[in-house]
């Protein structure tokens, strides 16, 4: 279980139980951190890794249902590949296309994208693509199907979530928590990173010497 030093508290990432269904959304600090409330204190929820957990949860359940969209690109996108990259997209070519990449060989060195996860950017579609490739590398052989898939859908949500120093208005913030609460593991990003930080009613006494 990984701990998260706070001030006042360490939060206990993973305990599903914890995250609350009743957060009011109050405001951001830098765009970033939306901070909420209930009767238990004060939450200050990290917006991108929390859309993350929501959109690789989303991704996963797409891939396992075998429906993930694909979005058609108005040009192919032309993407140069070193001889690595060109080794690793030979071994996931298949596992690309049941994400939502349709890629293919394009010349010697080169691949052609023509649909990518609906939710990327056309310009940040080679970005993502070339982020996959190196992230599996020369695991290719040896990665089970499974690792590999959990590595895409983390990329793909990573490149598609809610950017830090974005604002937020009310409502998104509220439908982002709420989503958030309906994950299977609302506490920690793909990559093990905390979401939630909670500051308790008692840590918040305490620090104003009322107990
Ligand atoms: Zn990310």
């Amino acid at each position: 279980m990984t701990t998260v030093e706070t001030e006042g508290e360490a939060v206990s990432a993973g305990a599903v139980s914890e995250f609350p269904p009743d957060l009011r959304p109050l405001g951001q600090v830098q765009d970033s951190y939306i901070v909420a409330t209930n009767a238990d204190g004060l939450w200050i929820v990290d917006q991108h890794v929390a859309h993350e957990r929501v959109l690789f949860e989303h991704h996963l359940r797409q891939r396992r249902e075998m429906r993930v969209e694909g979005q058609r690109l108005l040009l192919p996108i032309i993407v140069e590949l070193k001889p690595q990259q060109l080794a690793t997209f030979a071994g996931i070519a298949e596992e690309l296309g049941a994400n939502g990449f349709e890629v293919e060989p394009f010349g010697q060195r080169t691949v052609a994208v023509k649909t990518a996860p609906a939710e990327i950017r056309a310009d940040d579609v080679e970005r993502l693509l070339l982020e996959i490739l190196d992230g599996v590398g020369q695991e290719v052989r040896a990665l089970s199907l499974d690792v590999l898939r959990l590595k895409i859908a983390a990329s793909v949500s990573c490149h598609a979530a809610i950017k830090v120093n974005m604002p937020l208005d009310h409502n998104k913030m509220a439908w982002l928590l709420r989503e958030l609460g309906k994950t299977e593991c609302p506490m920690a990003c793909p990559h093990g990173r905390p979401i939630v930080l909670r500051y308790g009613l008692r840590v918040i006494e305490r620090a104003f010497k009322r107990i």
